[in-house]
């Protein structure tokens, strides 16, 4: 049996190896490696893919998300509502640009934001919410978008998670998640659904006037060369991960249906088992399965350990939540309960999920994990 890793880019990439050996070797036979035509290119088939108006490339998702909330005017001390439950760079970049950060629940099937919690934590400072498609799947963007709407507030979507995953509104219009807000932030990490061979990240807006600012603030703030109108940084995804991704991107529908075959896989073999919980997908999203993360109501510590032994990684997805992690104790957070996001911490477990797991590493998992249950 092959080792069994939480992702295997390696093997996804010895599947594509001509493909990319080529792509790459063009953007060094060309030289242009930064903001080459492989940019440009990748950002119109993206664009084209998500069904978006605008894509900006930048360096990573966390840029992405930094970016996005620089080009929305916000004052500092403004309050930005942001699920707790989710990777650091959601909230992080709000305390960096001296916003502050509310914490709202998430709901405990799907994980993504309760939009109950969210109307409830707007006050009138309230100028932004950044809703995260947790694990691949959607947050509720119909009610997210109604609630901004009433209050007049920015929509800022967390994609890092949910590339290629889409949402299907009442009134039967389907829209990927990343396109509904004013902005919409991803990653491509490695290890995310459309991984690049280093950082990457993009911004998604169907807004021309926002489209402009998000742009010149990740070039320096400037339009025209050594002009600099507004503050900005520097935030460029190069011409080599470019390429890879726009080759990448033609594979990523089935790489999404490869990992649905996986949480299908593991759904089956755990259905009968009573400790442990199956990710639910919500009837107006699909799912991309950037993780498969169950609720596992046992020694978890035991189980981790005991998987580990066995030669099979699990993780948990994240151990500390937002309103808990020190660095934002200077924003006045202690009196933040969260008993759903808590509870989450405390049951959630990822198993390995990825393009290249094939049947023998899927049984050896899950009967791994049964046996320990049932020991
Ligand atoms: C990965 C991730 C990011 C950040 O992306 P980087 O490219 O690593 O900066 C942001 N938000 C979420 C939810 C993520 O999973």
């Amino acid at each position: 049996m092959r080792p069994i890793q939480m992702v295997d880019t390696k093997t996804q990439y010895l599947q594509i190896k001509d493909e990319v050996d080529a792509a790459i070797h063009a953007v060094l036979d060309s030289a242009a490696y930064i903001n080459g035509k492989a940019v440009q290119d990748f950002a119109a088939s993206l664009a084209a893919y998500m069904g978006v108006k605008h894509v900006i490339p930048c360096a990573n998702g966390t840029d992405a998300l930094q970016i996005a909330m620089m080009a929305i005017g916000l004052e500092p001390g403004d309050e930005v509502i942001t699920p707790s439950f989710t990777y650091i760079a959601t909230t992080e970049v709000v305390a960096l640009l001296r916003l502050k950060p509310v914490f709202v629940e998430v709901d405990p099937v799907t994980f993504c934001m309760d939009p109950a919690a969210l109307e409830k934590a707007i006050t009138p400072k309230t100028k932004a919410i950044v809703p995260v498609h947790l694990y691949g799947q959607a947050a509720p963007m119909e009610e997210i978008l109604q609630i901004a709407k009433k209050h007049n507030l920015y929509v800022i979507e967390d994609n890092a998670q949910a590339i290629g995953c889409s949402y299907t509104f009442k009134d039967g219009t389907v829209k990927k998640t990343g396109t509904m807000g004013h902005i919409g932030a991803t990653s491509f990490y490695p290890s995310k659904n459309l991984g690049a061979f280093g950082d990457g990240g993009a911004l998604f807006t169907n807004d021309d006037a926002l489209a402009h600012t998000l742009k010149t603030i990740a070039n320096h703030g400037q339009e025209k060369r050594y002009y600099h109108d507004i503050v900005g940084c520097n935030s460029r995804l190069d011409s080599i991960q470019a390429a890879i991704l726009n080759i990448k991107l033609k594979h990523l529908d089935r790489y999404n249906q490869a990992r649905a075959n996986v949480a299908t896989f593991y759904n089956k073999a755990f259905e009968n088992c009573a400790v442990i919980t199956t990710p639910n997908t919500a009837s107006y999203s699909s799912h991309v399965f950037h993780q498969y993360t169950i609720l596992f109501d046992g020694d978890r510590d035991g189980l981790i350990a005991h998987l580990s032994e066995k030669g099979i990684p699990s993780m948990i997805y994240y151990p500390v939540p937002g309103h808990k992690q020190k660095m934002f104790a200077s924003f006045n957070l202690p009196d933040t309960l969260l008993p759903i996001t808590d509870d989450l911490t405390n049951r959630v477990i990822s198993l390995p999920i990825h393009t290249e797991m094939d049947m023998e590493q899927l049984t050896y998992i899950t009967e791994a994990v049964l046996n320990f249950i049932n020991k």
